[in-house]
């Protein structure tokens, strides 16, 4: 028996989406609730492996599949493919697992040549309909399968259009369509020395073909790498019958959504087009009409479009996004999937579901994705500086965004990789902008509605996107923007509101967004679920203080050499790296002492009751140093013999502190074990603060993390001088401090069990550590060889974005457990930049730790992975 390649929509259903893609799972379930979906059948995932594996070639058993799924198509339709009297057309229209909207190519009208198009004309009375059906067909087909360019064809059209005295495609009559079929023809024939191909069954052939090609096109191949989707899933191929939105004034077409995306209303949101085929309202070439009209243009249609609408979305218990056709007064459901929503109406959803009974809170926890977080911290603009209004568009993706207006996509991504902002301005977008849109900080398109590509693609990215703002005129010629009597140049700030829709001049300053209720409920459900505790990096009070607004529960990482940068304190740091004895270090450090008493007594305060662990000085002391050609520069430039001699040591002093390899060099403890005067005074600054706090009724628990131990004995050593230090300055006082370490040499892990011994808890710097264990610089690599590393697949992931839980995490799994064996009430936790990377948070969730710490604004999103980590542990384990 050969393997089942092709399944009728009536065979499959919901669940087998990794066999017939999304979109043909679920035409299989809507065909079986008995949803008016037109007839037809896809071709598998499987069969695409197949088709890739034999180097781009069908096997005869496919095509034999094929063929008899067609027929009992013909039977089912009454219809015969290629029959000049009474011809079946179909689409082929591309079908991933995962929904890549408009990144795959779909073909409609498939079945129409010289002889049938003639028939379709009798049959409909309408010839003028028939022609406008071959000539799109031979359009896409042209540019899809036979890989002529598409703007040949629009400007034939455009010709034509001018020729004629067309403003619009609708007042093109049915001669000019015919004689546009004739002029497409000739373009084919001239591109590609073929003929368009007038046998139906080798149309059919060819277009799946192309669709599976389609897989493997330059921008399915972005969108993959963007949102992590395998490139072995393959894609599934649907071939349908063809219903008409194009027929006359009671047909169109039309996208809908069962709530509203962009804030998750209960109420219908989408748009349509009377008298239109599909691609024109995802295209953005005309202006769609909000779906709230049709109650009025189509009554009946609206109603039962709402009833559809309802049924899949309690099937589905989720948000849909809906294509549908109308065909002379009857609608037909083409397509449904979850739909994508911003971060707002993910909460308003989530909520809401739960709410309604639809979901449980634990389902409503897992949908929340990271990117939808991030887009609900954003921005919104500072109201106060708004000067000019440009235009006001569509809002079809909120968040503010600022940039320099670039007019294509390739000036965008190339402006973006010199770290400038920009914000791409087209008329439409179409997926070969992708790079543009990924590059940007917001999207404005003078055309299409809240469903075109660019509006998509931008809500989908979290990016910030106005569009169909007919108010602008964009003349990419020129490479500017007119709006009113104001000319806007390339290169040009403007500034995008996506929630309003405006389009401003100038860069406005942005300002931070507050949480939703929806998200606070959100985030309370989580709290009860999870495990794992969520601390913050925090370096200052303020920080502290939007830590906690965020819900932190403690600081997992203060760095103190951060407090050193700044400029009123650098001068005192250097003179106390300049000192050539230990008294005149120990003057300069008298001086720092009180500045970070009281960055510490500010942290403790805003930390009230929560832990708080502080690093001990991490850098090489020559980072705090001005480079030795600088300096030179100055000497060479300055009169004065006192400020000579002072340039001239610190010359010396630059160039004795220098190392080829400072990362490996004097750093860390090392540096607090060559010079344990600096390290005494941060502990003392520490302590004194604890005091002063304690004073005053604040609950203080300080923990002293020493960084980059590698040996036990550093360890010991450093651990006896806190303590030492601690009861110097608490006298009898109790004080409930710990004192620990980073793990982020590979040596450290591997010792843990020693290193325990002297440690109270451990917090793996997974930066360091990851450095260390693949033995790259991060900063030669991301600069270097990481990308290629990512592009040829050696690396899945890069491992400073996701831990290496393999071989990183391996490591940290080992020192938990070695810890844990002499003292098992060891904390553990981690404070590298993993701890806000959601399948990081997984993983330390897994191996048991006790907390992860991230920066304050990924802290709502940490404390939500942490949920959705102890959720799924409890699924596996009910398995
Ligand atoms: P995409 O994944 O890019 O949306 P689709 O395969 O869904 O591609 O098709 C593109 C457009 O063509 C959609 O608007 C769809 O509704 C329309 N379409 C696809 N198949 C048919 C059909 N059999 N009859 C009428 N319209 C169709
Ligand atoms: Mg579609
Ligand atoms: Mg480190």
């Amino acid at each position: 028996m050969s393997l089942k390649m092709v399944y009728g929509f009536s065979e499959g259903n919901a669940k087998m989406k990794a066999l017939l893609g999304g979109k043909g799972a679920n035409l299989a379930e809507m065909t079986r609730s008995g949803l008016p979906v037109p007839h037809g059948f896809t071709i598998t995932t499987e069969a695409s492996h197949d088709f890739f594996q034999m180097g781009n070639r069908m096997k005869d058993d496919l095509l034999a599949q094929i063929q008899s799924a067609l027929t009992r198509l013909e039977s089912d339709t009454g219809q015969r493919f290629g029959d000049a009297d009474n011809a079946l057309l179909v689409s082929v229209r591309s079908g991933s697992v995962t929904s890549m909207p408009g990144m795959m190519d779909t073909i409609l009208n498939l079945g129409l040549n010289d002889d049938t198009v003639q028939g379709l004309a009798a049959l409909t009375g309408n010839e003028r309909f028939a022609y406008d059906c071959y000539r799109r067909l031979i359009q896409m087909f042209g540019s899809i399968v036979l890989g002529v360019e598409s703007y040949h064809f629009e400007s034939l059209l455009h010709k034509m259009k001018k020729n004629t005295g067309a403003k619009l495609d609708q007042d093109v009559t049915s001669e000019g369509w015919r004689n546009l079929v004739d002029e497409y023809k000739s373009c084919i024939k001239m591109k590609t020395g073929r003929e368009f191909p007038q046998q139906v069954h080798e149309q059919l052939k060819m277009a799946v073909e192309a669709v599976f090609k389609s897989w493997n096109n330059n921008r399915a191949q972005i969108y993959r790498k963007i949102n992590h989707i395998p490139d072995d899933q393959g894609t599934a191929v649907n071939v349908q019958r063809m219903v008409f939105g194009n027929k006359g004034d009671d047909c169109g077409t039309g996208v809908v959504f069962t709530r509203n995306p962009s804030n998750g209303d209960n109420e219908l949101f989408g748009e349509y087009l009377v008298n239109a085929q599909g691609e024109d309202v995802v295209a953005g070439v005309r202006t769609p009409y909000p779906i709230d009209t049709l109650k009025v243009a189509m009554p009946e249609i609206y109603e039962q479009l709402a009833q559809v609408c309802k049924l899949l979305e309690r099937h589905y218990k989720d948000m849909q996004d809906i294509e549908f056709t109308v065909e002379n007064g009857k609608l037909y459901v083409l397509q449904t999937r979850t739909g994508k929503r911003n971060a707002q109406a993910a909460m308003k959803l989530a909520v809401d579901f739960v709410k309604e009974g639809i979901i449980s809170r634990e389902e409503a926890l897992q949908r929340i994705e990271a990117s939808h977080l991030d887009q609900l911290l954003h921005r919104g603009i500072d109201e106060s500086k708004v000067l000019e209004l440009l235009a006001t568009g569509l809002p079809a993706s909120p968040g503010a965004a600022i940039g320099v207006a670039a007019f294509d996509a390739d000036t965008a991504a190339e402006w973006n990789r010199t770290g400038k902002q920009v914000i791409l301005i087209r008329p439409e977008t179409t997926p070969e902008d992708i790079h543009g849109v990924l590059a940007s900080e917001g999207v404005l398109t003078s055309r299409g509605g809240m469903t075109s590509h660019a509006a998509v693609v931008a809500r989908g990215m979290g990016k910030p996107c106005v569009c169909g703002c007919e108010g602008v005129r964009i003349d990419l010629e020129a490479r500017r923007m007119i709006a009113g009597d104001r000319i806007i140049g390339e290169g040009e700030w403007v500034t995008l509101d996506g929630a309003s829709g405006r389009v401003i001049l100038g860069a406005i300053p942005l300002q931070d967004a507050a949480a939703t209720t929806e998200l606070l409920q959100i985030l309370e459900w989580a709290d009860e679920i999870r495990k794992l505790r969520v601390y913050a990096n925090a370096d200052n009070p303020v920080d502290a203080q939007t830590a906690r607004s965020f819900g932190a529960e403690g600081i997992g990482l203060c760095r103190t050499e951060h407090m050193f940068f700044a400029p009123s304190r650098l001068t005192v740091m250097q003179r106390m790296i300049m000192a050539d004895t230990t008294d005149e270090r120990k003057a300069a450090l008298a001086q720092l002492l009180p500045m970070q008493q009281s960055d510490f007594e500010g942290i403790f305060q805003a930390m009230d009751g929560f832990s708080v662990t502080i690093r001990l000085l991490d850098p090489p002391l020559h980072e705090f140093l001005p480079k030795a050609s600088e300096l030179q520069r100055k000497l060479d430039d300055t009169d004065s013999i006192e400020e000579k001699a002072l340039l001239a040591q610190m010359i010396r002093k630059v160039h004795s502190l220098h190392e080829s390899n400072p990362m490996l060099g004097l750093r860390g403890c090392r540096l607090g074990i060559l010079y344990p005067e600096i390290y005494d005074m941060q502990i003392e600054a520490i302590f004194n603060a604890a005091a002063s706090c304690m004073d005053r009724g604040v609950s203080v628990i300080p923990e002293i993390m020493i960084p980059l131990v590698g040996h036990a004995s550093e360890l010991e050593r450093l651990r006896k001088r806190v303590d030492r230090v601690a009861g110097q300055v608490m006298q009898a006082r109790a004080c409930n401090y710990k004192v620990g370490t980073m793990i982020e040499v590979p040596r450290a892990a591997l010792t843990a069990r020693q290193i325990a011994a002297h440690a109270d808890f451990f917090s793996f710097g997974t930066n360091d550590l990851t450095q260390m264990t693949f033995g790259y610089s991060r900063d030669d690599a991301e600069g270097k060889f990481l990308t290629q590393y990512l592009d040829q697949k050696v690396l899945q992931h890069n491992p400073f974005q996701a831990l290496d839980t393999e071989g990183v995490g391996q490591l940290i799994g080992m020192a938990v457990a070695a810890g844990r064996s002499l003292k098992p009430a060891l904390k553990t936790g981690i404070c590298g930049e993993h701890g806000g990377e959601k399948a990081s948070i997984a993983f330390c969730h897994e191996i048991g730790l006790d907390y992860v710490s991230c920066s304050p604004f990924r802290i709502p999103m940490a404390r939500i992975a942490a949920a959705q980590a102890e959720i799924e542990q409890i699924h596996r384990s009910e398995l």
